[in-house]
């Protein structure tokens, strides 16, 4: 695979993109330019239109905060679209799927990607500022790894059929998109099965 479309053509959209997620965050931070570049080369590598206004690319992001905005403005993968999924692992890293046909790119920034910016930066200036330039212009290959990956899990049970409904038999709360476990006496949400992230005040 080699990315289908020279580097400036998807560089020129940057601009707007960057405009849309520093509106979201009253700020505009380098792991935003960060998350809207890997989306920008995602849709390069998947040979889709980006972003996207329909549902056939999901998105595992390895962490939330600023980098997934910027993956979200570029590719039109939300969470609130259920095109966007949690993947906590504390990493600026992104794997998106083209639900269509199961291809799949992991697009993560070089390992060595800050150090070099921080040795490249001319004399005074603040690390940041050379963050935010380098993010904005580096070449691609200099900026991120890109692995086309195979997805380990299900996807048709991930994104579920919308619209399922069911209620637990213990709390009597509605579960939504499938994700009820199956008790003895019925469907249990996954609270009542155990995994229960809180407890009562
Ligand atoms: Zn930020
Ligand atoms: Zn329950």
């Amino acid at each position: 695979m080699t990315p289908p479309d020279p580097l400036p053509a998807r560089l020129e959209r940057l601009p707007a993109l960057l405009a849309q997620s520093a509106a979201l965050h009253r700020h505009l931070c380098p792991r935003q330019v960060l998350g809207a570049r890997a989306g920008l080369l995602a849709g390069a590598w998947l040979e889709l239109e980006f972003p996207r206004t329909d549902k056939r690319v999901l998105v595992f992001v390895e962490t939330d905060g600023c980098f997934a905005d910027g993956v979200s403005v570029a590719s039109g993968c939300w969470l609130g679209r259920r095109t966007m999924r949690l993947v906590d692992h504390g990493k600026v890293a992104a794997t998106f799927v083209d639900t269509r046909t199961g291809r799949a790119v992991r697009i993560a920034p070089r390992p060595d990607l800050r150090a070099r910016v921080r040795e490249g930066r001319p004399e005074g200036q603040k690390r940041w500022d050379a963050y935010m330039a380098a993010y904005r212009t580096w070449p691609d290959e200099e900026v991120f790894t890109v692995q086309p990956v195979r997805l380990t899990l299900d996807l048709a049970a991930l994104v579920s059929v919308p619209g399922v409904r069911a209620v637990c038999g213990a709390c009597g709360e509605e579960i939504i998109n499938g994700r009820e476990v199956t008790g003895p006496g019925g469907p249990l949400c996954r609270d009542c099965a155990g995994e229960r992230y809180w407890e009562a005040g």
